[in-house]
């Protein structure tokens, strides 16, 4: 279904709403899609320069495909999230995606595949959760499938006052404004086969007025083997002998735990240590940090092997060279993470 045709299609109120219910967290401020480049920037009145809130007006617009295309954000205001989508961005990417959603259809796991430009995108609803706990979720899946390459959203744990929205996809069923289509083009919903979930605009809404939903119990299974978002670490009693309190702030911190239970806050390992590196692009575990050992390794050649050393990667600086005022800040949130 790669054209226009369905621009007209019958649009109820009460269908509208329902599916603005099942992809909109946020009324108060939408984003819209600027078909010169593909990227999308807040709605504003720029004579007033104030956000603009969303309506049902807009929505029914988007899937008309009346001039407009708007995205959605995933997490609401109170960064909590009803959905996650994994993004492939081409053929082989989006095949092992499909993969994954085989394989979760098996488990009772329901999932709904969206052609796009290049790839696709694989929707996941569930009960409302943390954007927090959606994102170890996905993560979760997207460690056990090897998606590597493949990008989740939403791409932020919460909200915050740098990021007050978070990142969004399009809003499905709307015309895809990009230059390089030749038109705009609308992408639906399809089934393993790719074939269209349904042969209308306004069926395929019906159908997501009511998405299947993850089981509760799987999130709940997934959600106590995945690795903790928020690192919380207890008591730290790692070396007793060589810890006091009047330690300089490094030599305290690493004395207050060993790399391995640090670490295994962040990153999901096996029972000898092994994981996916977190700082390059792993397929093969190359990440490996031994419980009976005190350092971390990656045998791709990630450098570095302290706790510090790890934090300051996974803080994402490029280089374990800090300035004073960094490694400062750094120091001085390790102390506060461990309870120092
Ligand atoms: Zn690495």
């Amino acid at each position: 279904m790669r054209h226009e045709g369905d621009s007209r299609p019958e649009l109820d109120l009460e269908l509208l709403r329902a599916y603005a219910e099942t992809f909109i967290s946020r009324w108060d401020t939408y984003p819209v899609q600027n078909p010169k480049d593909g990227t999308y920037f807040r709605a504003k009145d720029f004579t007033t320069d104030t956000i603009q809130p969303l309506s049902l007006a807009i929505v029914e617009r988007h899937l008309r495909g009346q001039g407009i295309t708007i995205g959605a954000y995933l997490l609401d205001t109170d960064s909590q999230a009803k959905s996650i989508v994994f993004d492939a961005d081409d053929a082989e990417h989006w095949a092992s995606v499909q993969h994954m959603a085989d394989q979760l259809e098996q488990e009772g796991v329901p999932s709904y595949r969206e052609q796009s430009r290049r790839g696709g995108h694989l929707w996941l609803f569930f009960d409302r959760m943390p954007g927090a706990d959606a994102r170890r979720f996905g993560n979760f899946l997207r460690n056990r499938y090897e998606l590597d390459g493949v990008e989740l959203y939403p791409k932020q744990d919460r909200l915050t006052e740098m990021n007050s929205v978070g990142s969004l996809v399009r809003l499905p069923l709307g015309l895809h404004r990009h230059p390089e289509l030749p038109t705009p083009q609308r992408f639906v919903f399809v089934d393993r086969e790719n074939v269209p979930l349904a042969p209308s605009v306004r069926e395929q809404m019906a159908i997501l007025t009511n998405p299947q939903k993850v089981p509760r119990r799987f999130v709940k299974a997934i959600l106590k083997r995945a690795p903790e978002a928020k690192p919380h670490f207890s008591t730290p009693q790692f070396d007793k002998k060589k810890f006091s309190k009047n330690m300089p702030p490094d030599k305290k911190i690493k004395a207050a735990v060993s790399v391995h239970d640090f670490v295994s806050q962040f990153v999901e390992l096996t029972p000898t240590g092994r994981g996916y590196c977190p700082f390059h692009e792993d397929h093969r575990m190359s990440f490996s940090t031994p419980p009976n050992a005190n350092y971390w390794h990656c045998f791709a050649g990630c450098t570095g092997q302290t706790v510090i050393d790890f934090f300051i990667r996974w803080k994402g600086y490029q280089s374990l060279d800090l300035d004073r005022e960094q490694w400062g800040e750094v120091l001085k949130e390790l102390l506060g993470m461990l309870h120092l």
